[in-house]
């Protein structure tokens, strides 16, 4: 039974709890509608090691999202809707491509507002005999009654700790709560899984990461989190930091996110992880970002 079907007339997906329904063209926050949509997927080497192996991570970018973020490198497909709309017939044969292919799991960026439709694919998919890790790839803007319904389904969470200040997050993402929704659905989220567990390989088969991108003038609200995460959940949990914010979107317009973090802000940050001990994760090189190394730029539109 798929535990998401009835948000389909009642969509309370995430914390905005827009109560629309899709099924009968009602848009809520994000805009999605009755119809998954996705802008592009395919075989991707940016991801952390043990999610992208060396065969890649079978990642798909899903239109529309639940926050607003106004430096969103993704913005054509997140805030402005490119993508196409895309069947749970057709996802489930994309996903069976992606596994012929050779990925190491399935990585479903920004799915939350498709989650229904994700969950039919995911179970065709199987059906056909495609199984693969599952990669829940999110901002962390979760609700944990939803996350509660993935439990023994999702095997590794992908989440972010953006920001520590409730004004930050609104004037960065339009979601004042963000800071302990995020935080309340990572617990959650360790709940489930536990450590990170790898295979023989080293590829990743549970456990919960946590990427903290460093916004420029806000190194201070990555470091609180970093605090947060060592006093709260321990030093076990693996921590990506990541360098490779640059402006986009609306942030070229409005101080301070119109310029990229300096290196002294991003090795406070770093000086942290190393200070709070943490055992487990990935640091970013401090270098300029190109297409090559910004999170899923390789990849072809659908
Ligand atoms: S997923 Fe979209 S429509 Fe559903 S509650 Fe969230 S913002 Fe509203």
């Amino acid at each position: 039974m798929n535990p998401f079907a009835s948000s389909l007339t009642n969509c309370e997906l995430c914390p905005r709890k827009c109560g629309v329904n899709r099924q009968a063209g009602q848009r809520g926050y994000c805009r999605a509608g009755s119809v998954a949509e996705v802008y592009r997927y395919g075989l991707h080497h940016g991801e952390e090691p043990p999610v992208s192996g060396n065969r890649g991570s079978g990642t798909v970018f899903f239109s529309r999202c639940t926050l607003k973020c106004l430096y969103c490198q993704n913005y054509p497909w997140s805030q402005d809707g490119q993508g196409r709309a895309v069947e749970a017939e057709e996802f489930a044969i994309i996903l069976g491509k992606l596994a012929l292919e050779g990925c190491h799991n399935w990585n479903w960026v920004s799915p939350t507002p498709w989650l229904p439709w994700i969950y039919e694919a995911w179970d065709q998919a199987v059906k056909a005999g495609h199984a693969r890790p599952i990669v829940y790839n999110t901002s962390g803007f979760e609700r944990v009654e939803v996350l509660r319904a993935m439990e023994n389904w999702v095997n590794v969470y992908l989440t972010d700790l953006r920001y520590a200040d409730s004004g930050t997050a609104r004037e960065g993402s339009d979601s004042a709560g963000y800071v302990e929704l995020a935080r309340t659905a990572l617990l959650e989220m360790w709940r489930q899984t536990g450590p990170l567990k790898t295979d023989a390989d080293g590829i990743a088969t549970r456990g919960t990461i946590c990427r903290l991108l460093v916004l420029p003038g806000r190194a201070d609200e990555a470091v609180a989190n970093l605090e947060w995460l060592a006093e709260t959940v321990g030093p076990r949990i693996p921590v990506s930091v990541m360098a490779q914010y640059t402006p986009a979107y609306k942030a070229v317009d409005v101080s301070p996110w119109n310029r990229r973090p300096t290196a002294g802000e991003y090795g406070r940050v770093v000086e942290a992880v190393e200070r709070l001990g943490f055992t487990e994760g990935w640091v970013q090189e401090y270098e300029t970002p190109t297409p090559d190394n910004l999170v899923g730029f390789k990849m072809s539109p659908v």
